[in-house]
């Protein structure tokens, strides 16, 4: 039977790359040796990884606008440490916006480096939107917020226009819309919600912010160190970067992010138009912030729980439950996840109102 992988994250990712990327794991580039067995300073692997670097600047439409990309290990939650440690002035500010677990995950490491100041939180009304009216103060030294709400189902539809640093954790919509990226002057994605498996961490950053907090960074910790060694720092992720690599690739030959964003958004007005439309059902997040990565959605009455379970395991359905914290069904949508899977959720959903 066919699977429908609505997992939040590792994810689905293209059929394709899990082919390519197994072979190599076998035969890399014909050599008759393995990917994981030869030097990450080979010129095969040389090239994989300036591919990738270069690939994610082009899909971003960032080349020749002063940022670097890196592939670096800790997940986005390393990145939560490394953004003040490299940003935050000794005795400096900075602004974060609270839309979930992990924006506050976020805040909590840049507490430790200097006044952290929340703009705003949704956190009272338990995540379910992104709040729009906020003042960031203009003496901070960067501002940062999370695009997309993984466990609540929330996504910003604009970033502000500011004088100061804009960082964003684009871990779970990178490479699914189209944006101005270069408003953005950090950007981080651990891969493995929309462009490889767990173990590598995009980092893109515009250089000209780098070098300026006045302490000492532990060279693992500094963009600046990893810029200069061409993001070998240490061994790099081979094996995340090269799966990241042949994701990219397949995503250009797609057509890019644009032609992506109106397959997601297909996807989204599908199971939101669905959601809406059967009485048994309620979706999570307040309509404008809705993300078109990750559905929340909850069954208006729990005792229909065990018959709806009981449609959509049968359907393939694998990876609907929500996240603990939140119950309820969220639906992963990301790029790799064809309309198809879509559309057997919708029949679900169907199939129940019909039953009950
Ligand atoms: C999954 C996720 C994280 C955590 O990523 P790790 O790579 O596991 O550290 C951080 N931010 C967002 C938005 C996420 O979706």
């Amino acid at each position: 039977m066919k699977i429908h992988n609505y997992s939040a994250g590792p994810c689905i990712l293209p059929q394709e790359v899990f082919k390519k990327s197994s072979e190599a794991i076998l035969d890399f580039n014909g050599m008759g040796l393995s990917l994981l067995e030869i030097s990450h300073r080979s010129k095969d692997f040389v090239a994989v990884i300036e591919e990738a670097r270069a690939l994610v600047l082009e899909l971003l439409n960032l080349q020749g606008k002063g940022y670097q990309a890196l592939f670096l290990h800790g997940g986005a939650s390393l990145e939560f440490l490394m953004v003040p440690y490299n940003l935050m002035k000794e005795n400096g500010k900075a602004a974060y916006l609270d839309t979930g677990t992990w924006a506050s995950g976020a805040i909590k490491e840049a507490k430790h480096f200097g006044e952290t100041i929340i703009v705003a939180s949704s956190k009272e009304d338990n995540y379910s939107y992104i709040p729009k009216d906020y003042v960031i103060p203009s003496d901070a030294n960067y501002f940062h917020c999370t695009s997309n709400n993984t466990i609540y189902g929330t996504q910003m539809k604009s970033f502000p226009t500011i004088d100061l640093p804009l960082v964003c954790d684009m871990s779970s919509d990178i490479f699914s819309r189209t944006l101005d990226f270069s408003k953005f002057d950090l950007i981080y994605a651990g891969a493995q919600k929309n462009m490889g498996p767990a173990g590598a961490t995009l980092v893109v950053v515009k250089e000209e912010i780098l070098g300026k907090t006045g302490r000492y960074i532990p060279s693992m910790l500094d963009y600046q160190q990893h810029i200069l060694k061409e993001s070998m720092y240490n061994t790099p992720p081979v094996f995340p970067i090269y799966a990241s690599l042949l994701t990219l690739q397949w995503l250009k030959a797609q057509g890019g992010i644009a032609t992506i964003e109106k397959v997601n958004e297909a996807k989204a007005a599908l199971l939101y138009n669905e959601i809406d439309r059967n009485p048994l059902f309620t979706g999570k997040a307040q309509k404008e912030d809705r993300s078109i990565m990750n559905a929340t959605f909850v069954l208006n009455d729990e005792s229909h729980t065990g018959i709806f379970d009981a449609i959509w395991k049968s359907a393939g359905i694998s990876g609907l439950t929500g996240y603990r914290t939140v119950g309820g069904y969220r639906a992963s949508m990301y790029n790799a996840l064809p309309l198809e899977s879509v559309q057997v959720l919708v029949d679900c959903m169907k199939e129940l109102e019909s039953k009950i």
